[in-house]
This record gives C-alpha cells, structure tokens and sequence, in this order.
C-alpha cells in the first residue's frame, strides 16, 4: 500500500475498556446473535430499539450505588444526557411513552450495546452488548417462568455447559432482614453484603455487615437463613417456618412456589436452575424474584442478570405497570464459548473464492460468481491485481476460505470448474452449472468433519 508523507501525530488508540472486532470475532458474534434472536421470537418477544442517549434524569436514581458509573455529559444544547447504562431502564421509559401504541402484556427483546465507566478486566468491559427479554403488564409469575425458561433455551442453543439460573425473591431478603432486627434504613446493605457471598465468604460478609453498623447478631441470623440449601419445596417450607408472621416472606415464598411449579410443567431442565437464598443483585429497582445466569468454569462473573421490576415504570408514569426482564452479556458469553470451543469458529462469511487466471479468464470467472451469488452461495472473486495462482490461494488460505473455484483455459474451453476444498486439498471437476450445487454439497461435508470431497 502506498505511503504518504504525513505522520500522524500519535499512533491512534481506542478507549480503555472498549474493543474493535475483526471480521473473524464478528462471524461468531453474530452466530450467537441471530442464534438468541431465534429463541426469543420463538417465544413470540418482538424487537424495538431505544437511544442510545436518554436525558440524564431518565437514568438517574434507578440503579442505586451503581450510578455513577454513568456516562454522562452536556450536549450542545446543553443538555444533561446520559449514555444508556443497561436496556432495562430504557425499555420502562419507553413503555412510558409508548404506552397506547403496544399491546399488553408487551413483549420484547432488545439486543445492543450499553456503557459503563467501569474498571476494566476480565469479563469487564466499557461498552458491552446486553439480549435482553422483558414481558411488560403482567404480575403472573408464569411471566418471570418464561424468561427463565429463554434463558435456558438460549444458552443451550450455544451449547453452553453446566450453566445455572440461581433463583431468589427481593421480599425475602427484605423479611430475613426484618425477622433479625435489622432496621429498614441498613436493608440495601444487607442486600449488597449478601451479593458477595461466593467472593468473600461469610466471614467477609459478616464483617462487612458489622462495619456498617448492624448488630453482629443480626447479621449472624441472616447468614444463617441465606446458607439454606437443597430442593426448593423443601427450602421454601422451611423459610416459611422460620419466617412465619412475616408478611414479605409470605408474599415471596407465594410467588416462588408458584414459579418454581411454572418451570416444572413447562419442562424446565432442574440441573439448569436452583433456589440461592444468597442472591441479591446489585441494582436497586428490583422487587420480586431475581435471577442470574451462571456458569462454574471459566470463573467469568454472571452470564446474565434477570428480576421483576414492578415500580420503575411506575417512576415514569406515575403509575406501577408489573414487569420482569433478563438480561444476558453477549461478550462474556463469547468469552466461555471460545475458551471452552462450544461451537463450530468459521474466520469467513466466504464460502468459495473464485480464482482469475487471466485478462482472458475474467469473464468466465465473473459469469461464475454472479451465478453462484444467484444460486445463495457467498461467493467472491479475486480482487487484487497481481494474478498469480499463489496468491490467489494464499489468500484464500489467510482469510479461511473452505472452498476455491479455479478456472483455467482447459476448464473454460469444457465448460467446467475446478473446485478444491482447501482443508483437505482434494479436487472436484463439474459442469459449471453443476457449481453451486456441489459447493452446497462440499460445504455440508466440511462442516459435518467429514472433510472428504467426494463425487
Ligand atoms: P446487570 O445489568 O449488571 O445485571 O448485568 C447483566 C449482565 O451483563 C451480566 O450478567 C453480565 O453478563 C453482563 N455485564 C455486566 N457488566 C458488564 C461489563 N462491564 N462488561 C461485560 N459484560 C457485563
């Protein structure tokens, strides 16, 4: 390529904690795109899209100590604005606006980027994507059962292992609390305590309690309640022993019961979910069940949180509508899925390259390749301007194309193609109106791991 005189000034960087994508990570990204696209509108979610920008005030005071990882800044109107920080509160204000152009109980997917000036590191990005289902107007648990059953669907169409929806109830996190003596005002750090269960153990968790001046006895009780384990019938009579009288214990355990039968009649795999009384989530505007999507290896954080939200569409409206909504990660669910290699990692949208041997060859080889983009294959033709076979091949080769197509003097006088799969070197010779065919043939076999060519 040519240089020109100019230096730039610096070598142009991109902002910490944001990515470029190659076409090679983009092919998988958008496999598992189109893969969770398929499963939510199999359960009849509808897509809609929001700004990316809100006015501040839509973003602010929903998501509690987390706020501030906000991006925010003036427009130049001057303008407060915020960049979304999840899909969630976006979809409240847009239920809000919209309010008498959908029909209820409204659901919808969404699948786009989000922002947060988090501190980067593993599984921790600036700008990340968010798929996320919510089912609007409804307080049925059958609803919160649904989403966790896309869920489960969607990261079993990626072949994701040993994943587990940990489930649990806001109101019973709130009556553990009241039941132990811990004043209403300290009950959000009882929640945010409670979240760092697995990272700091219950040592850490009580200390943390202590610290922030609840009695070490209460703290003490609610361990002891959080620490419940086992089949969730059995837990949930238990805590209703242990919780009886307590008004947000009974609504909880009500609602789970009833979720937790959902799932079993909608045939809910029981290794891919289980009750964690430990769970708390971090964002403030949940008020029901609450979920997380989990995986034990790689140690990656949440695949996806999740939970019913009856009043922040209430904080536009002025008027509670009943939601509840997951959200998936797609980075770190494309971290698992290239690290544990779960699914089939094409570098190409190309299927065949098809090679130019001459200023003479060049017709026949665009009559191909016009006849084999009109036959639904992907199929390119060599574009740079030294010809040789070599390079023609070596791209190929580089960029991951399964299949070359060559057509020399002696194939073009025939009217035939040469097609060679490149993984495995061998050679086909057909009719070229046989091309696209034998392409789609070819193609199958290399992605079966057959690899052999055939006749
Ligand atoms: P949240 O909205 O915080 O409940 O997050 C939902 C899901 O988004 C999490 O389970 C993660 O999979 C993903 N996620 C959250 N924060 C980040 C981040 N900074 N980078 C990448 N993915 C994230």
């Amino acid at each position: 390529m040519a240089r020109t005189g100019d230096r730039p000034a610096r070598t142009p960087q991109v902002l910490k904690g944001m990515r470029d994508l190659l076409p090679q990570q983009m092919v998988l990204r958008q496999h598992v795109i189109g893969t969770f696209r398929r499963v939510f509108e199999r359960y009849g979610f509808e897509p809609i899209e929001t700004p990316v920008l809100e006015y501040l005030d839509v973003l602010t005071g929903k998501y509690g100590e987390d706020e501030k990882l906000i991006y925010h800044f003036q427009d130049r109107g001057g303008r407060e604005v915020g960049l979304r920080y999840d899909l969630t509160v976006p979809l409240a204000r847009f239920v809000a606006t919209h309010r008498h152009e959908l029909v209820f109980p409204f659901k919808r997917y969404h699948i786009e980027p989000v922002f947060r000036a988090d501190r980067p590191q593993r599984g921790r990005y600036r700008q990340f994507w968010q798929c996320d289902v919510d089912i609007v107007g409804t307080a049925s648990m059958l609803a919160d059962a649904e989403v966790i059953m896309v869920w489960i669907d969607a990261l079993s169409a990626v072949n994701m292992p040993n994943f587990v929806v940990h489930i649990n109830h806001r109101k019973l996190l709130q009556s553990m609390a009241q039941v132990a003596g811990v004043p209403e005002a300290q009950a959000a750090t009882i929640h945010r305590a409670i979240d760092k269960l697995a990272k700091i153990g219950r040592d850490g968790v009580h200390a943390e309690m202590v610290n922030h001046g609840i009695p070490p006895e209460a703290a003490d009780r609610v361990l002891d309640l959080v620490a419940l384990e086992g089949e969730p019938a059995e837990v949930l009579a238990e805590l209703r022993r242990r919780l009886a009288g307590n008004q947000l214990a009974e609504e909880g355990i009500a609602d789970l019961e009833n979720l937790f039968r959902y799932l079993g009649e909608l045939n809910a795999d029981p290794a891919h979910y289980q009750l964690d009384l430990s769970l708390a989530r971090g964002l403030d505007y949940y008020t029901g069940p609450v979920f997380e999507a989990m995986v034990k290896e790689p140690n990656i954080g949440s695949l996806g949180g999740a939970g019913r939200y009856d009043h922040l569409i209430g904080m536009f409206l002025g008027e509670d509508i009943p939601a509840t909504g997951a959200s998936l990660g797609l980075e770190r669910i494309i971290d698992v899925i290239q690290e544990l290699h779960l699914l089939p990692q094409p570098r190409t949208v190309s299927e065949v390259l098809v090679t130019v041997f001459s200023d003479e060859g060049l017709e026949a080889s665009l009559s191909l390749v016009s006849q084999l983009r009109a036959g639904e294959v992907n199929a390119e033709i060599y574009l740079g301007e030294r010809r040789d076979l070599r390079r023609q091949v070596q791209y190929a080769d580089r960029k991951g194309i399964p299949l070359v197509a060559f057509l020399g003097p002696d194939e073009i006088a025939a009217g035939t193609v040469n097609l060679r799969v490149m993984a495995s070197g061998e050679q086909v010779t057909v009719p070229v109106s046989a091309a696209a065919e034998t392409i789609d043939r070819l193609l199958k076999q290399e992605r079966s791991g057959d690899g052999a060519a055939g006749q």
